[in-house]
């Protein structure tokens, strides 16, 4: 991807709005340079897969929201130097202090270069600041490494992915509000659960700017997760309501670009908002109402009004999904179906059914049949029982590599897609008598994937969804949320 003018940043950001471009040129690094954008006369951003908002704070130096993730670590490094550089009047400004808004891998992993170059000149070293609950979040990714490593593979399609063990902690936390003062700018800092339970959103009064961090990231909000810890919608959706209230005229996101204007800004917040309080609503009526998680999950109705706008498209995770974490978070992780309170091994269950229905490979013809009734869901379940059933059957095999192959090219979302693309290439590998990583990386997509190129919604990728907003990104597999 060619480097664009930085100049031509915020004609684009509005194209965005306007729904004439996609987030494609900002999310795969094509304005991500060795310079920031400047939205304001104090303000620089560092537009890419994971954002990094940069103040002038006057006479104090410089803070940083956010840090972005190692991929981006060297440029905003010498992009945040070149902002802050000396002067015939005023000496060269160093970065005082860092912002975490939450933990994630890609928001954290640029701290490093500036650490190094304030050691290595004898200076302070910027104070990183974040929630309290990023030093625990910090300790569980340490201690669940390897688990980490296997989602995040499939997720993604990045089968040599190995997730990081070692990070930068804050020095000061804080529990529930914060203000931070520097040079000539007030640095408001809340904590809300939303896609995490360590999220600050910081909001600067003075030049009436919000960040967000992931609590508006340009698309679904990612509050359902299949692999990955507890997500809190309804509070999510207050912190949306809240930060609507601030009245902010520049929003500065965790990812996609920024959205310039008041009534933008209480538009894109109040839909977010609303299409939570809308899933929340509707699972909690279903849930008291005594229904089974099955009945929860496909009674909720999305509103596909609000689906529809740029800002929530489902590119990477996706509605269906909050329903389920609602469940966890409300419920327990008993689903109200007997059957699964203490089930039978799953391989002897397939066993059964299959030999019941006259062998795996009967199993696996009806879901063939299904998948050319466009039935996807049912035809995953019976391919899905024969290959357990039958895990060696090359038949059975390549009925459920071509099931979840066709399963992925109709999902929009990234983690519906990573799942189905992996059982995809297991089974194919099955039937070539191949390996996974082989079979992953035969189309030109899958080798980005592999490569690291980090998808969160793809447009127009060859085996993709092409359902219009959001991009492939990057080069290294450390982005990960
Ligand atoms: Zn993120």
């Amino acid at each position: 991807m060619t480097q664009h003018s930085l100049d031509d940043y915020l004609a684009y950001v509005d194209r965005v709005w306007q729904g004439q471009d996609t987030l494609l040129a900002h999310l795969s690094g094509a304005y991500t340079g060795d310079t920031l954008a400047r939205i304001g006369e104090r303000t620089g951003f560092l537009p890419a897969f994971a954002n990094v908002a940069v103040f002038d704070t006057g006479s104090d130096g410089l803070v940083l929201v956010d840090s972005g993730d190692i991929r981006t670590a060297g440029q905003l490094h010498t992009a945040v130097t070149a902002f802050g550089a000396a002067t015939d009047s005023a000496p060269r400004k160093e970065v005082r202090s860092i912002v975490y808004t939450h933990g994630h891998v890609d928001h954290v992993f640029g701290v490093g270069p500036f650490d190094e170059d304030a050691r290595a000149r004898g200076v302070a070293a910027p104070e990183v600041v974040a929630h309290e609950a990023v030093a625990a979040r910090f300790d569980r990714y340490t201690e669940t490494a390897g688990y980490n490593s296997w989602i995040n593979r499939r997720q993604f399609g990045v089968p040599a992915l190995n997730w990081p063990t070692r990070y930068r902690y804050p020095d000061t936390t804080y529990r529930d509000r914060l203000t931070l003062r520097y040079g000539d700018l007030t640095f408001e800092l809340f904590h809300a659960r939303g896609e995490t339970d360590d999220a600050t959103y910081v909001w600067i009064p003075e030049l009436k700017t919000l960040c967000t961090g992931d609590l508006f990231i340009w698309n679904s909000p990612n509050a359902g997760n299949p692999q990955k810890v507890q997500r809190y919608p309804e509070d999510w959706a207050r912190a949306l309501r809240a930060m609507a209230e601030l009245g902010a005229e520049v929003l500065l996101p965790g990812h996609g670009v920024p959205i310039v204007g008041a009534p933008r800004i209480a538009q894109a917040l109040g839909d977010s908002a609303e299409l939570l309080e809308s899933l929340c609503t509707q699972t909690r009526e279903l849930m008291n109402a005594g229904l089974r998680l099955d009945e929860v999950l496909h009674g909720v109705k999305v509103p596909a009004e609000l689906l529809a706008k740029p800002y929530l498209h489902p590119a990477y995770d996706e509605p269906e999904f909050v329903v389920r974490n609602l469940w966890r978070l409300w419920g327990g992780w008993y689903d109200q179906n007997p059957a699964h309170l203490k089930p039978a091994p799953e391989a002897e269950l397939a066993a059964e059914l299959a030999e019941a229905a006259g062998g795996a490979v009967v199993l696996a013809r009806r879901a063939a049949d299904l998948l050319g009734r466009g039935e996807l869901r049912l035809a995953a379940h019976l391919a899905e029982t024969a290959a357990l059933a039958a895990p060696q059957d090359r038949e059975v095999a390549r009925v459920r590599a071509e099931v979840y192959a066709k399963r992925a090219a109709a999902e929009s979302s990234t983690m519906a897609q990573g799942v189905f693309r992996w059982a995809a290439a297991e089974s194919a590998a099955v039937v070539e008598g191949s390996d996974l990583t082989t079979e992953l990386t035969r189309s030109e997509g899958g080798r980005r994937r592999a490569a690291g190129a980090i998808s969160v919604g793809v447009v127009a990728d060859e085996d993709g969804c092409a359902c219009g907003s959001a991009a492939d990104s990057g080069t290294a597999p450390e982005a990960v949320r």
